[in-house]
């Protein structure tokens, strides 16, 4: 059995006004048909797993590019179109495959293409024909597309955020489509619109529950796969909505009455599971009353979204309020980093902080502060892999008042981002990183609180005001009840 394997993707936050470009797919990951000669990264690791199971199962691997971009704007439509052409044409040269699979993120947006995965897979299968077996692997923040599905045998997205599943859904891809091709199943799919735009965090309930519920029906009664994709909120296209996708050995029927049960369980959840946003002045004095160190997690600027990652909201308002003790992060600011970088360690400076990149970026910050670190290279772990940050520098204001720096534009996703410099989190009265939810894993077990708070980023975390223009079909939160808006029937 021949099996292609590749990877093509990046989350597009069409709001973000920063181009995703080469050098972002080049900083982030870019392999030529060797990712899996390198240590596994969150976007690799499906590859490292499919190629292990192929060659264990005896069968030829054809690996072709591996490219993935930290989440910003649209990607430049000539970079969009020179992979994609460049995975096609190693498709083409390893005719015939059995098997294709490819691991995607699912709301990628290009100049000129609202659909990345759908114009990709569609070419995919005009190219290899309708024998080889197509599946992809999707990151839960992914618009499901008809195009989409009409091309691939199989998709399977992440279960978990955070993304701590991507192995085990690298797995499960492979089975379905292995299956298929030795002609065990049949797999067939139904999507069902939840007409909601959210977030959905599953380590809590009731969504950790529903988590091991959908794994519990898979496997049996015909059900072979049960994804529920979140969706993007920051990704203006006709899809935009959290579905849900059922696959079924050949009955889509069946597939379709599942898929529409456990969306109406989403739906009944709405309210439990929304997430609770605080205003970031309020999250602040929130934290000022309680014992530290409480983390505030700077929702509105994080960068795994497509915001810069150099807002300066929060940090504003802790120099205006007196709070000491803290620590914030990671700014992304390649010029102040140069700057430190010529002064040295230990030199006290005024320095120009962060609100560069865009209007959501807020003001820069001038403080006067002391270069306490500079770590060349710098990384910080995420799950079992390792992320890269670039050259990180901490500095220190009065009043405790620290921040770390970097030079490759990244969420916080742990407290070694910190740690590494030798500070001591746990002497803090307050930690502020920028992310969403994947700093949760690693950030919780340190806090004595963690509050989520919004501001005014790149990351609209108000789902019923965000400027939709694409995404013309009624939604909840925007409408109480999308159902009845469209078809009278109630949910
Ligand atoms: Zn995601």
């Amino acid at each position: 059995m021949k099996v292609f394997i590749a990877c093509l993707g990046t989350e597009t936050n069409t709001f973000s006004p920063i181009p995703t470009g080469m050098a972002n797919y080049q900083e982030t990951m870019l392999f030529r048909g060797d990712a899996t000669r390198h240590p596994p990264n969150l976007h690799s690791a499906p590859l490292h797993v499919w190629r292990e199971r192929a060659e264990s199962d005896g069968g030829e691997v054809v690996e072709s590019i591996a490219a993935f971009a930290q989440p910003a704007g649209p990607t430049v439509r000539r970079v969009y179109e020179a992979y994609r052409d460049e995975l096609l044409r190693d498709l083409k040269a390893a005719l015939p495959v059995d098997m294709l699979l490819i691991a995607l993120h699912g709301a990628m947006v290009a100049d000129g293409y609202d659909d990345c995965e759908g114009d990709l897979l569609r070419r995919c299968r005009q190219i290899a024909g309708p024998q080889t077996v197509i599946g992809g692997e999707l990151d839960l923040h992914c618009s499901i597309t008809p195009e989409m599905c009409a091309a691939a045998d199989g998709l399977i997205t992440f279960k978990e955020y955070p993304h701590i599943d991507p192995h085990e859904r690298a797995q499960e891809l492979y089975d379905l489509c292995r299956d298929k091709a030795l002609g065990k199943t049949n797999p067939v799919m139904a999507v069902h619109d939840c007409r909601m735009v959210s977030t959905w965090r599953t380590p809590i309930e009731p969504m950790k529950s529903f988590v091991a519920r959908m794994q519990e029906l898979e496997g049996s009664n015909g059900i072979l796969s049960i994804s529920f994709a979140h969706g993007f909120p920051w990704g203006d296209v006709p899809c935009a909505t959290a579905r849900m996708l059922v696959i079924s050995d050949g009955d889509e029927a069946k597939a379709g009455v599942l898929a529409r049960r456990l969306g109406q369980e989403i739906w009944e959840m709405r309210h439990r599971t929304a997430p609770e946003i605080v205003p970031y002045k309020e999250a602040l004095q929130r934290a000022a009353a309680l014992a530290g160190p409480v983390v505030i997690a700077d929702v509105s600027d994080n960068a795994g979204g497509g915001a810069p990652s150099d807002s300066t909201f929060l940090l504003q308002e802790i120099l205006d309020t007196g709070l000491t003790d803290n620590v914030s992060g990671l700014y992304w600011d390649p010029m102040a980093i140069r700057h430190c970088q010529e002064a040295g360690v230990g030199a006290q400076l005024n320095l120009r902080i962060g609100g560069k990149c865009c209007r959501e970026s807020g003001a820069p910050i001038d403080l006067n502060v002391k270069v306490e670190g500079i770590i060349e290279n710098a990384s910080q772990p995420f799950g079992r892999v390792t992320a890269n940050i670039g050259d990180a520098v901490w500095l220190r204001g009065e009043g405790n008042v620290n921040l770390v720096l970097n030079s490759i534009r990244g969420q916080t996703f742990h407290p070694d981002a910190f740690a590494q410099f030798g500070m001591d989190l746990s002497a803090l009265k307050l930690i502020v990183a920028k992310s969403s939810q994947h700093f949760y894993a690693g950030f919780a077990p340190i806090a004595t609180e963690v509050i989520y708070a919004s501001s005014p980023g790149t990351l609209n975390m108000d789902f019923a005001a965000i400027a939709f223009t694409k995404l013309e079909a009624p939604y909840w939160p925007r409408v109480e009840d999308p159902y009845v808006d469209t078809d009278g029937q109630g949910n």
